[in-house]
């Protein structure tokens, strides 16, 4: 199984993003022109509790998608979710209503809903795989790491804890930008979908047909019963995590690598395997966990 289509394109996208429609730094026009500018194809405005872009619409040829960001406040953690293509339903949503209430509005008004930033957010294994209908999580979140925010942009471990407990969730890279001061523009999905509408993102997003980035490329992953083939632009690692502990020869490294085999460890009964490649600046990109086994 291929998991990418040889002949759709993949477009570049953020699905999280502030203006100063709420705490971003940035005027909504100008965080649009800054985005298209630096080649992205597809955003999604995400202010706090409002619902600010109207409907989706294309703008010099870049999809931009209303969304939105709750957030709840629990002992000793807090849950934000990211709506993605939600309509003005979502404006009912109420903090005291709970996050679960926020992932299920999100989706009646249409949307999909992200787990924003899991290791900021300091989320258990236990609240994540409680949530009910998310579509992905953040497994990198720009402002969540320094200078801007403390050190927990990356939420591989706790994804992984997850996944090694039978929680898998699709992951997607996202900036959250606020400051507009280097966080923006460095985390996005490279997303295959035959045409550039809200409808068909959000298709793409239901079938994980994307990975994460903050640099490296995938080109094709390629899944059968005993082997997981991995090609790619140029990278210093390839590494595959798993719900094993030692795995001889799971991470590839070496100069302007292109491409890895990984053998499906079927007889420790291994369950998931996450694909992440490190370029030669320390720059990752992330598949979605694929069920193995
Ligand atoms: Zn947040
Ligand atoms: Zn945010």
């Amino acid at each position: 199984m291929m998991l990418f289509d040889p002949n759709k394109p993949f477009f570049m996208g953020n699905l999280h993003t502030h203006t100063s429609n709420s705490d971003g730094r940035m005027a909504p026009e100008d965080v649009l022109d800054l985005y298209r500018a630096k080649g992205y194809d597809f955003i999604a405005l995400t202010d706090h509790w409002k619902r600010t872009s109207g409907d989706a619409y294309l703008r010099d040829d870049m999809l931009v998608i209303p969304g939105i960001e709750l957030d709840y406040t629990l002992p000793a953690q807090v849950i934000h979710l990211v709506g993605v293509g939600v309509d003005e339903c979502i404006l009912e949503a109420q903090r005291n209503g709970g996050p679960q209430d926020g992932i299920n509005r999100i989706r009646r008004a249409g949307g999909r809903a992200i787990l924003a930033h899991p290791a900021w957010s300091l989320n258990t294994v236990e609240t994540i795989g409680c949530l009910k209908g998310l579509t992905a999580t953040e497994i990198y979140n720009s402002v969540s790491g320094a200078p801007w925010n403390g050190d927990r942009a990356d939420s591989t471990d706790v994804l992984d804890v997850a996944a090694a407990h039978g929680c898998l969730i699709n992951t997607v890279a996202a900036d959250d930008s606020h400051f507009y001061t280097g966080e923006e523009c460095s985390s996005y999905i490279m997303l295959q979908t035959e045409e550039l509408t809200q409808e068909s993102v959000l298709s793409a997003l239901d079938q994980g047909a994307y990975y994460a980035t903050r640099g490296p490329r995938f080109n094709q992953i390629e899944v059968t019963e005993d082997e997981i083939r991995v090609s790619c632009g140029p990278v210093s690692q390839i590494i595959f995590h798993s719900d094993l502990f030692y795995v001889k020869g799971r991470t590839v490294a070496g100069e302007g690598i292109t491409e890895a085999v990984y053998p499906i460890q079927k007889s420790r009964s291994e369950s998931f395997v996450r694909i992440i490649l490190v370029d030669e600046q320390g720059r990752r990109a992330w598949s979605n966990p694929i069920r193995v086994g």
